[in-house]
């Protein structure tokens, strides 16, 4: 029987690309965009988005256009390109004049099918100017959250680019990211005028990965390291810090237990950062330990492990960042620790930031949001998804929830004393000297404050000092206590800490444990 040849689109997937099929709705993109429609395109990391664009570019006739704002991404892809036999080169400040005149005069002869472009470059008159020139096969928006003033990739130059819709009406354009919640999508369509596009939502869900999250109980870094060498020793992963003095502690301490551990954040030269990348990108079993700076772009397939050691601020941070482990699809882990403290000081540079109350309210959302996923007792996967609008028909049985369902306790008394103790010192204390009361500890502050004379001072022997951080946490998680942003962080009650006081609502909480071990699971071939 003769084979049939397919499409010109599966064609060049198999002649240019070496690869067998589309992936999910890559080939409903591709014929699309080969149409010339306008798109909008949400796709999970690892998800193939760039063939959605690198494809119709060689199907239609002109210069597909690239805007990306990650320069060493455009470097990568161009090369891989070229290696395909496409006729690809980028424009950006990373080229020499001479270099750059180069590629132009190739984009004005016709000679490229692919010209990859950081947003600043695109939007100089001159290169508009020969664009309109030129035949042009599409535009294609990459990270095109950047858009987005929420969000924290924002790149004030991303706005502008509604000047392509305004100056080539006729040039299809797809833009693409993997940020998929309501209120970006929401963005990205209005400022990039994109109402006709349509709209692919791609499976958010990451089946291979597991997971796992857990309160701080003691040195998480301790955990930590348990976790590396029991289930991912001489594997490659990336533990995420808040800070960038905890990134180069952490690192620190991870290479004197015998870890191959590399730290990564924006305030180190460039050019470590980039020696870092590189020997994380090519070298085997590297440990990154970074802040959010790193990651964006970065296509390592073999990612078998991202751990968190603080709170990320949204649920949008959580998935983005987890998402960078197993892109190849085989079992990876996301492992997160979080402590009070976390909270504490995420909500203080939320409120100390120059933000306005619109956005300040926004981003407490947000980190509620991700607080909530932490607390819950049902299938995390089943959460996560659920908020970015996608549906899982059943518990996943890949999350920690799911493989050790975690027990609950009735929590009411000792609730009850935490915020009648909060009470009592006139809600102008933080947890820990809250907690030193309800001990009963008496050091001199408690003395000088004569905190040790309260009706709640020693009432709280049934927890010790993390059962006690660990209810505060909770209790501000769930909205029972808020923290004075503009004081030093004083525990204050709300209207919800009432009817709990009253003994009218009850409250259970998850019983603190330790994170689940390894269980069996298939093994990588
Ligand atoms: P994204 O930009 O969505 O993060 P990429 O476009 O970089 O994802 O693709 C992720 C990986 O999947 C790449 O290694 C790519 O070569 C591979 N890939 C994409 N589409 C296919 C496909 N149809 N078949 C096989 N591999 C694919
Ligand atoms: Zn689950």
């Amino acid at each position: 029987m003769i084979e049939a040849q397919g499409t010109r689109a599966e064609q060049i997937l198999r002649t240019v690309f070496g690869y067998e099929s589309f992936r999910g709705e890559q080939a409903d993109i591709v014929d699309h965009m080969g149409a010339g429609g306008d798109a909008l395109v949400l796709m999970p990391t690892g998800g193939g988005k760039s063939l959605c664009y690198q494809i119709p570019a060689l199907l239609r006739e002109g210069v597909g256009v690239v805007v990306s704002p990650l320069i060493a991404l455009m470097q990568d892809q161009v090369a891989a390109l070229k290696q395909n036999g496409v006729r690809a080169a980028f424009l950006n400040s990373s080229l020499s004049a001479e270099a750059a005149r180069e590629v132009e005069s190739r984009l004005m002869a016709g000679e490229l099918d692919l010209l990859y472009v950081a947003p600043e470059r695109l939007l100089l008159p001159r290169t508009l100017e020969r664009l309109a020139s030129i035949r042009l096969a599409l535009f294609a928006i990459d990270e095109a959250h950047c858009v987005s003033q929420w969000g924290h990739d924002f790149r004030p130059e991303y706005i502008r680019l509604s000047t392509l819709h305004e100056r080539f009406p006729e040039i299809p354009r797809i833009a693409l990211t993997a940020t998929a919640d309501e209120e970006t999508r929401r963005e990205i369509i209005e400022r990039l005028g994109l109402d006709r596009a349509r709209v692919f939502v791609s499976g958010f869900d990451r089946p291979n990965i597991r997971y796992r999250i857990s309160e701080e109980t003691g040195d998480a870094r301790v955990r930590l390291l348990d976790f590396i060498r029991e289930e991912h020793a001489g594997e490659a992963g990336i533990v995420y810090c808040l800070s960038r003095k905890r990134v180069e502690a952490v690192a620190e301490w991870l290479c004197a237990k015998g870890l191959n551990a590399l730290p990564y954040h924006a305030g180190l030269p460039t050019e470590q950062r980039q020696v870092h990348q590189s020997r994380f990108l090519r070298e085997e079993g590297v440990i990154m330990v970074a802040t959010i700076a790193f990651g964006m772009g970065i296509d390592k397939p073999d990612v078998r492990f991202v751990a968190h050691l603080n709170l990320p601020r949204s649920l949008e941070a959580y998935y983005q960042e987890t998402g960078r482990a197993g892109r190849d699809g085989q079992p990876a882990d996301a492992w997160m620790s979080y402590g009070l403290q976390d909270v504490i000081t995420l909500r203080q540079m939320q409120a100390g930031s120059e933000a306005d109350e619109a956005r300040k309210r926004l981003e407490r959302h947000k980190l509620d949001a991700m607080l909530g996923l932490c607390e819950l007792t049902g299938c995390r996967r089943e959460a996560l998804l659920r908020y970015f609008g996608d549906v899982l028909e059943a518990p996943c049985g890949n999350c920690d929830n799911c493989l050790a369902p975690p027990e609950t306790w009735d929590a009411t008394v000792a609730a009850q004393k935490a915020l009648s103790c909060v009470h009592r010192t006139g809600q102008r204390f933080g947890v820990t000297h809250v907690v030193d009361v309800l001990l009963g500890r008496s050091d001199s502050r408690v003395q000088a404050l004569g905190h040790d004379r309260l009706s709640t001072y020693g009432i709280g022997t049934e927890l010790d000092v993390s059962g006690w951080r660990g209810l505060f946490r909770q209790l501000i998680a769930r909205g029972l206590l808020t923290v004075d942003l503009q004081g030093h962080g004083s525990l204050l009650l709300t209207e919800a800490s009432r009817p709990v006081l009253r003994g009218e609502s009850r409250l259970y909480l998850r019983v603190q444990r330790p994170v689940v071990k390894r269980q069996p699971r298939a093994r990588r071939v």
